[in-house]
C-alpha cells in the first residue's frame, strides 16, 4: 500500500473521531463452550446465540492527548447459563466465583453510566464487530438498554486493516506485529481492552 493511501486512510479515521473528546476501548468476555479434540462428540452447553457477557473491560483514551485517562472493569453475572463451562474458564481465566459475586448486566450498566459521566462526548471502539453484537444480545436477554447505548461504535480491526495491508491477525498477533509488548492475559476483558488501546494509540500517534 502506498504512503499516500495510508495517509488518506489515517485522515479518514481522524475525521471520524474529530467530533469526540474520548474513545472508550472495550473488550467483552462471554459464556461459551467448545468440544475439545480429545472429547467424544456432544452438544454445546452454550450455543453462540445464547452467549452472555461475563466481563467488560473499558479503557478511556483522551483523543486530545492520546493518553489513557480512565479504566472500568466489571465481571457480569450471566442469567441463562450461570455456571461457566470448563472451556470458558480455561479460555478466559475467569472463575466461577468471579461471576457468582458479580452484578447483573443491568446493574453493571448503571455503574458504567455513572463512570461515563466523567468522560462525556465519547465514542467507543473494539477489535471487530463481535463486542457490539454481544451487547445487543445481552440487552435483549435482560430487557434493558444496551451498555454504551447511544454511543457510536467503531471497528478498530477495520482501521488496522486499512492502514496495514496484511492478512487478518488475532488481537495478540496484531499487538506483536506492531512491535508493541502484549500486557496481561489474552482473553481477559480488561487486558484485551488495554491492548486494543495500545494499538489505537499506535495507529493514531
Ligand atoms: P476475546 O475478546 O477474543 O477474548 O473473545 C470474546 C469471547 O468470545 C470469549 O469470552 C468467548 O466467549 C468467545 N471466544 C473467543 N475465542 C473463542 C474460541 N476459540 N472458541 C469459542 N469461543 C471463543
Ligand atoms: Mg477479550
Amino acid at each position: 500500500m502506498s504512503i499516500q493511501a495510508k495517509l488518506h486512510h489515517l485522515r479518514a479515521i481522524q475525521n471520524l473521531l474529530a467530533p469526540y473528546r474520548y474513545l472508550y476501548c472495550v473488550d467483552l468476555e462471554a459464556t461459551c463452550d467448545d468440544v475439545g479434540v480429545n472429547e467424544s462428540p456432544r452438544s454445546l452447553v452454550v450455543v453462540p446465540d445464547q452467549m452472555e457477557t461475563i466481563e467488560i473491560g473499558l479503557v478511556v483514551i483522551d483523543l486530545e492527548s492520546l493518553e489513557i485517562v480512565g479504566e472500568f472493569q466489571r465481571f457480569v453475572r450471566p442469567q441463562i447459563h450461570p455456571t461457566l463451562t470448563d472451556f470458558c474458564k480455561k479460555l478466559t481465566s475467569i472463575q466461577q466465583t468471579d461471576v457468582d459475586s458479580a452484578r447483573t448486566y443491568q446493574e453493571v450498566g448503571d455503574e458504567l453510566r455513572m463512570f461515563a459521566e466523567s468522560y462525556l462526548n465519547a465514542a467507543w471502539a473494539s477489535w471487530g464487530d463481535y463486542d457490539a453484537r454481544q451487547l445487543e444480545r445481552d440487552a435483549a436477554f435482560a430487557g434493558c438498554p444496551s451498555l454504551l447505548e447511544g454511543l457510536p461504535h467503531f471497528n478498530a480491526r477495520k482501521w488496522h486493516a486499512g492502514l496495514y495491508d496484511d492478512r487478518p491477525k488475532s488481537l495478540k498477533q496484531t499487538v506483536e506485529s506492531l512491535g508493541l509488548v502484549w500486557r496481561g492475559s489474552y482473553h481477559r476483558g480488561i487486558d484485551d481492552a488495554r491492548n486494543v488501546a495500545s494499538i489505537i494509540k499506535e495507529m493514531l500517534g
